[in-house]
């Protein structure tokens, strides 16, 4: 079993698509086993997304990131860090598979609705951003 953090972007709260993203990941047998509702700081989307602070987009992205709540989880499943990426799509809207959440929903290669980890090294370091271990039911 693997675990990975996903994020219902600002977008796709304002949407009202949170239902509709996670049911796109239960729908494969993924399971929630962790999730809350926050609002990033400009502060702490910096911090989650430092690996990429050195990109042209970056203060766009974390503007982005701060500009209305969000809905954070924890996965699990078998495979479930490729998996979720999978049926997310790529990051780009336009290069996404059709059916993919993006492909579906995401309006641009910044607003794409949903996050998902890309190794297990980064799913630890993302699920400790916003979890303890027992807000965690896995
Ligand atoms: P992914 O979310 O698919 O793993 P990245 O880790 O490369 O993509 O980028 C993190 C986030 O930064 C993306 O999901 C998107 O919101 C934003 N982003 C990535 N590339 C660009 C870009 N060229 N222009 C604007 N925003 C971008
Ligand atoms: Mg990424």
């Amino acid at each position: 079993m693997q675990r990975t953090l996903s994020i219902v972007k600002p977008d796709g709260v304002g949407k009202q698509i949170i239902g509709k993203v996670i049911s796109m990941f239960e729908e494969k047998g993924i399971k929630v086993i962790g999730m809350r509702m926050l609002s990033l700081t400009r502060e702490k989307a910096k911090g989650f997304y430092r690996v990429h602070k050195d990109r042209p987009f970056f203060d766009s992205l974390t503007d982005f990131m701060s500009s209305g709540p969000v809905v954070v989880m924890v996965l699990e499943g078998e495979d479930v860090i490729n998996r979720v990426r999978g049926i997310m799509g790529a990051t780009d809207p336009k290069k996404a598979d059709k059916g993919t959440i993006r492909n579906m929903f995401a309006s641009d290669i910044e607003k794409n609705i949903v996050h998902g980890s890309d190794s297990p090294e980064n799913a630890a370091t993302e699920i400790s951003y916003f979890f303890s271990e027992m807000d965690i039911n896995g």
